[in-house]
């Protein structure tokens, strides 16, 4: 059984009420708000017995947001969740003209060891549970009116290192009884977890998939991503077309432009016939796009982006040899909004 309420699926519910000797259409009253985020005891329609005897069963756990930080530039919201167990998340609401995305993590830190990443800083301390995933929807949801339009799985965390609690939440979140997001507004992000792909791309779920790129040779990747030593660019860039086979779905590559590593024109040329050569290959052309983002400065990192023109010249470099690609805008620069830097600063206890 799952730890806490939110974690359960409806038929998880509808069974914990029957054990409870309850009558079978509770479930259908309680599991939309849970969804909401009240606990049994909040819900005006069952009864305090009721509401204690699921609680005693599997308890209700909600994060409680300890910082929320509005962007006075673009309206952003970042909120620093505190878990049960004491841990702290990240998670992000993005306003933009086509809808509001959130943005969720899914491990307290990160053992992937990226050289640019703040989350991955302490390592991993812990997975999170499907429950705390679909309560950052939950939380970020109360902002907007509940209409959050999109998903991301950027946040804090590798998705796929935790795979069975992610997929478990993708389920929750797309329940017509719940929050009901649809999986074509789901985009997960990995940083080339091939294991993990190809396990998703048999469960044939239209969710969006990020590749996180960032280097078009093993050389420079390994360096900087050390998880491309157990799957170097061959094996993923394979399950990726394995992936857009299965799903239908474009992939979208990410490329952190990082001064004086991996954005000369001569890099982009490279990026650009790596591209074509994995996914426009055997007379097939798999749709892709490329996210270009300046690094986000890490205090501990010494990373820095290249200047506006390079990351210009970098675009129209890739563009022209048929590779579509965006820069992308950074969101909230004044919240330290990227990344893991607010749990980082709230354990370092710097301001
Ligand atoms: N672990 C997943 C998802 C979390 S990171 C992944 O690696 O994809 C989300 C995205 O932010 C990734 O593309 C990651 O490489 C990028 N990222 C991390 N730190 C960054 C920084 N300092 N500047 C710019 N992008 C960064």
């Amino acid at each position: 059984m799952e730890k806490q309420l939110l974690s359960l699926s409806f038929d998880e519910l509808a069974e914990l009420l029957r054990s409870l000797g309850e009558p079978s259409y509770r479930a259908a009253q309680i599991f939309p708000q849970l969804h909401r985020g009240l606990s049994p005891s909040q819900m005006t329609n069952i009864s305090a017995a009721t509401a204690a005897a699921v609680e005693s069963a599997v308890p209700w756990e909600f994060p409680e947001v300890r910082e929320r930080l509005v962007s006075s530039v673009d309206g952003t919201v970042k909120y620093l969740l505190g878990l049960s167990d004491g841990n702290c998340i990240e998670t992000v609401l993005m306003r933009y003209r086509h809808g509001n995305t959130v943005c969720v993590s899914s491990q307290v830190g990160c053992r992937m060891g990226c050289a640019f990443c703040a989350s991955t800083i302490g390592g991993r301390l812990r997975d999170l549970c499907p429950g705390e995933i679909l309560a950052q929807v939950i939380v970020a949801g109360r902002d907007c009116g509940g209409r959050v339009d999109n998903i991301v799985m950027m946040g804090i965390g590798e998705p796929l290192d935790n795979y069975d609690n992610v997929l478990k939440f993708l389920r929750l979140v797309n329940d017509p009884r719940g929050v009901n997001i649809g999986y074509r507004h789901i985009s997960l992000s990995t940083c080339g977890h091939a294991d993990g792909i190809l396990r998703l791309a048999g469960e044939k779920l239209p969710i969006t998939l990020s590749l996180s790129l960032h280097a078009h040779s093993d050389e420079v990747r390994s360096r900087i991503m050390p998880v491309n030593r157990k799957w170097n660019i061959d094996s993923v860039l394979r399950a990726c077309r394995t992936y857009s086979e299965a799903t239908g779905r474009r992939i979208s590559f990410e490329y952190t432009l990082i001064d004086g590593r991996n954005c000369s024109a001569a890099d982009a040329a490279a990026l650009a016939d790596l591209l074509n050569r994995y996914m426009r290959a055997g007379g097939r052309s798999y749709p892709i796009h490329v996210n270009l983002i300046p690094v986000n400065e890490v205090r501990e990192s010494g990373l820095r982006p290249p200047d506006r023109r390079a990351v210009e010249v970098f675009r129209a470099e890739l563009e022209k040899r048929g590779v579509r690609a965006t820069v992308r805008r950074t969101l909230g620069p004044d919240i330290a909004a990227s990344c893991g830097q607010l749990r980082r600063r709230a354990a370092e206890g710097r301001d």
